[in-house]
């Protein structure tokens, strides 16, 4: 089928639309790169054309048009994606929502925000009033809202808050269908999971609604142990702390801190190390912690301090894995839950056996009310054959693998297909124009 994109771009008057070959290729492509799994089959994946509306109701007209003409449309925030979320599978329209960025309003524990917002200037609006973003990826300074609830799962705050997906962390969204006539609905609640982490295939978000927590003045500091477990051990007694406000709990094994070069003349040689954001009102109980597990600062900035330079932030979740890709490109990662046990049996397990192959980073996070490592591993790439063995020894004994080697939606985290979200799309995106090739409910509707 050829389609006339002089006449769609006529169609889309008054609209930025974007033409350039170089800028759409670009502009369809994510960081899927870390995978070399999902490279070779996403590289020569790109758009016809770019759309970046600013406002709701234009986003309602480029919906209109590509449901007349029946054109693929892949919804785009920051594009920080790592598993090829907003690569437009089967071309077509990319939309770009990163103009929309206003943060309507603020009220104590609640934003109500544009989807294009990016997560660190919602963060600048709301602290003014004392508030802040719950969590947030380490992509903090690019990434927008929209993306990260759209293709993101948890980050800094996660020790506190949870993941995304869990009920609370998403208050409302207004979303604009692809109907023959589109519409703009609003879901509150738990209706929201109908396009909670969807990759943008069951709606185009216009509007959040999302809860704050209290801002603190977050200081950063690098703990520094002599062996893995202690450091491992020492992250999960913080974790459980319940007195200590923190935000970022995350626990390198060596060598992966020798691959952040900045940090290079603070962290000393063979080290194990905590990275971790604790409240300044809590540092003091805090050095009764690190004395217990025997411990050393190595590295501490106040709040003031951190907020200039690099953030520690961006060398936790999956910065680590940019920052060794930087020194060693043939280097990828793994996504883990260990279960819940304070021993960390499973994470003592895996880090012995697979030694260097598999370098250990844990990131912990709360889930079900408890504190657990999760980890983004470093993983010394050889064969498509050993990752696959890697990733079924783990779950073997007992870890949860989110895969980031697929771009399908539910061969990622979620495993199963969900059957609230495939009745969704039935309903408001009949024709599957939406990041078509993600779902694999809607790809195997006929045989379920
Ligand atoms: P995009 O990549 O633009 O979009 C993500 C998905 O959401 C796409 O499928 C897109 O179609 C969809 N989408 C975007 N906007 C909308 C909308 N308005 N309506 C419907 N669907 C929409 N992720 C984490 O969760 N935690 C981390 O700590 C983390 N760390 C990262 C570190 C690095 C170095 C990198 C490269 C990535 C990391 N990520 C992490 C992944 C990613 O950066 C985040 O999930 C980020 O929040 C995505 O936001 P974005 O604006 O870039 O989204």
């Amino acid at each position: 089928r050829t389609i006339d994109w002089d006449a769609i771009a006529s169609e889309l008057a008054g609209i930025e639309v974007i033409r350039d070959a170089a800028q759409v290729a670009k502009l369809s492509k994510d960081y899927y790169t870390y995978s070399p799994i999902l490279r070779p089959l996403l590289d020569d994946k790109v758009a016809d054309l770019v759309v970046r509306s600013v406002s709701e109701a234009e986003v309602l007209q480029v919906a209109q048009v590509c449901v007349r003409h029946r054109i693929p449309l892949t919804v785009r925030g920051a594009g920080t994606g790592n598993y090829g979320q907003c690569v437009p599978l089967e071309g077509g329209v990319i939309l770009d929502l990163t103009q929309m960025q206003a943060v309507k309003w603020v009220k104590p524990g609640l934003a109500c925000v544009e989807p294009g917002a990016k997560l660190v200037n919602i963060d600048k609006q709301t602290r003014e009033l004392g508030w802040e973003i719950r969590m947030a990826p380490s992509t903090y300074r690019t990434a927008t809202i929209g993306g990260f609830i759209g293709g993101g799962s948890g980050g800094i705050g996660s020790v506190t808050y949870g993941q995304l997906r869990d009920r609370g962390n998403l208050h409302a969204v207004r979303v604009v269908t692809m109907e023959d006539t589109p519409r703009i609905i609003e879901l509150r609640g738990d209706e929201v999971q109908k396009v909670n982490h969807a990759y943008g295939t069951n709606g185009i978000i216009t509007e959040l609604e999302i809860p704050l927590a209290p801002a603190y003045p977050w200081a950063e500091l690098i703990i520094a142990f002599d062996d893995f477990m202690t450091a491992a051990r020492f992250g999960q007694a913080l974790s459980d702390s319940d007195g200590i406000t923190k935000k970022l709990v995350t626990v390198f094994a060596h060598p992966v801190p020798t691959y952040f070069a900045a940090l290079r003349n603070s962290i000393p040689d063979g080290k194990h190390c905590a990275f971790v954001m604790v409240a300044e009102p809590s540092l003091e109980p805090f050095a009764d912690l690190v004395k217990e597990f025997g411990g050393a600062v190595c590295y501490q900035k106040s709040a003031q301090e951190a907020g200039k330079g690099t953030l520690l932030m961006e060398f936790t979740w999956n910065h680590t894995t940019l920052h060794a890709r930087s020194v060693d490109p043939t280097l990828t990662y793994l996504q883990t839950l260990f279960p819940a046990d304070k021993h960390l049996t499973l994470v003592e397990h895996m880090y012995h056996h697979f030694g260097d192959e598999v370098m250990m980073h844990l990131e912990f996070l709360r889930t079900g009310g408890t504190a657990v490592p999760a980890a983004l591993q470093l993983v010394r790439y050889s064969t498509p054959e050993r990752l696959r063995e890697i990733i079924q020894y783990h779950e073997e004994q007992g870890a949860f693998i989110a895969n980031p080697h697929t771009y399908i939606l539910e061969d990622g985290g979620r495993k199963t297909i969900d059957p609230v979200q495939l009745a969704f799309k039935e309903e408001i995106d009949p024709y599957g124009l939406l990041n078509p090739g993600k779902m694999r409910a809607w790809l195997e509707r006929g045989s379920i």
